[in-house]
């Protein structure tokens, strides 16, 4: 099934995973997704990393979850360093390995660069010249429930949006976030403006403190008071602060349950022992799923 028309009929499940980097053995990743594919994944994403690099992995992990038939994959692809005939051999091989939906981004810029030095400098560019090559692949884009970081007001964020739908997007995976509020607002505003897309919630757990403030900080993401305090409390204990983010994770995502969203993507960070915890705290299987 296509994955808009899955995202369509009822709250789903997703998992992301990241490429290893190309020194490291591929198998503890596979390992992971035989254990991932035991929670009956809607779909099961693959990061594509900055300015192109790893991307041989990138297709190598979407091809074994295609493979595997247990999950559909969905290939991140971004227009960092990418030309329009790279863009059309790439795609190609995915279409080859039997994966049939891209998350088309800009991707992130590598320090220092200005722009994405590719063909394409944002992602309904990138959109419309997939739908170009191939009518027959799904594609989805990222959103931004607190705003994309360079963009300079929600409303020009909100815009970009719109410009992904009509360029093709048929749904939409949101950037991590730990403010049910905020996205309701977000998610309100826009649409009100007209964005109709089924979207799925960005949820990385909160493991660490390190990685929680790395990953907010970098993408301009609130920390509501609650997860403050879990940093103030736990900060130096960090096997007590993981035990506490996971809880704060499980009930976000009820939390979430109760908003306008489509599905729950989890960002596993390869981890699986993590993922299952934090969704077995969480009332997602039992009222969502059941
Ligand atoms: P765009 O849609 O191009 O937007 C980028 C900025 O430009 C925004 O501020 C937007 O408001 C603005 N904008 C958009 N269109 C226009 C326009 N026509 N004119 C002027 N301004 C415009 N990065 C990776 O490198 N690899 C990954 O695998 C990856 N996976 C991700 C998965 C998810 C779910 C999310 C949310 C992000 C992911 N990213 C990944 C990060 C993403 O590439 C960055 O956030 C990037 O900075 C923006 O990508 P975008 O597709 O939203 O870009």
């Amino acid at each position: 099934m296509a994955l808009d028309t899955l995202l369509k009929g009822g709250m789903s499940l997703s998992f992301e995973v990241f490429p290893p980097k190309e020194d490291r053995p591929l198998e503890p990743l596979l390992a992971t997704l035989e254990s991932l594919y035991a929670f009956e994944p809607d779909f099961i994403s693959c990061t594509y990393g900055a300015g192109g690099t790893n991307k041989g992995r990138s297709l190598e992990i979407c091809e074994a979850i295609s493979r595997a038939g247990r999950s559909y994959a969905l290939a991140h692809f971004t227009c960092v360093g990418n030309t329009r005939e790279g863009i059309a051999r790439e795609l190609e091989g995915y279409r080859a390995a039997g994966v049939k939906s891209v998350l088309a981004l800009r991707g992130d810029l590598p320090a220092g660069w200005e722009g994405t030095r590719g063909d394409f400098e944002h992602s309904s560019q990138l959109m419309e010249y997939i739908r170009e090559l191939d009518g027959g692949l799904t594609i989805g884009a990222a959103c931004y429930p607190e705003k994309h970081i360079a963009a300079p007001s929600f409303e020009a964020d909100i815009d970009a949006l719109l410009l992904k739908q009509r360029a093709g997007a048929g749904f939409a995976i949101s950037q991590l976030c730990y403010d049910p509020e905020g996205y309701a607002r977000f998610i309100e505003k826009a649409r009100k403006k007209g964005f109709n897309l089924p979207v799925a919630i960005g949820i990385m757990p909160v493991l660490s403190r390190d990685g929680l403030l790395r990953m907010t900080l970098s993408n301009g993401c609130s920390i509501p008071a609650a997860l403050s305090e879990i940093i103030g409390k736990y900060s130096d204990r960090p096997e007590e602060f993981k035990r506490a983010g996971k809880e704060y994770t499980a009930a976000l995502i009820d939390r979430f349950l109760k908003e306008d969203i489509a599905g729950i993507h989890l960002y596993t960070l390869n981890n699986r022992t993590d993922a299952a915890e934090v969704l077995a705290l969480s009332s997602f299987e039992r009222r969502a799923r059941a």
